[in-house]
């Protein structure tokens, strides 16, 4: 599937951010080919509609910049993330506090909780 706006610039793949690249100052990053981390980045950016295509997320889509945290980029400019970074920052629809009792998940997860995290998938994607 390609991106409906090639020419016009890209808009962010977070559910509610209404970031365009054209209009935006922030940075857009594809999501990781990894798919261990584009599901956290999917689950992170409220569109689980998106986990099931996680191999070619990376060719599709995009987040802003505005969903990452200042120590997950490398540069001051904002447009070079850590190679490990997660988004962490997510517009909310209906307010943080009943965003995180209705969903199994945080967007502020601890780093700590996140590699962990990642590693269960991983060995449950190995068993498979
Ligand atoms: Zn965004």
């Amino acid at each position: 599937m390609m991106p409906k706006l090639t020419k016009a610039g890209f808009v962010c793949a977070a559910r509610g951010c209404k970031n365009k690249q054209y209009l935006s100052r922030e940075s857009f990053f594809l999501f990781p080919k990894d798919i261990v981390r584009a599901r956290i980045w999917a689950i992170a950016g409220r569109r689980e509609d998106l986990l099931e295509n996680l191999e070619s997320l990376h060719r599709s889509h995009r987040l802003c910049g505005a969903h990452f945290e200042a120590k997950a980029f490398l540069n001051d400019l904002r447009n070079r993330l850590q190679p490990e970074a997660v988004p962490t920052i997510v517009p909310s629809l209906e307010g943080p506090s009943s965003a995180l009792q209705d969903h199994n998940y945080s967007f502020f997860i601890p780093d700590t909780f996140m590699l962990s995290h990642a590693v269960d998938i991983e060995s449950e994607i190995g068993k498979v």
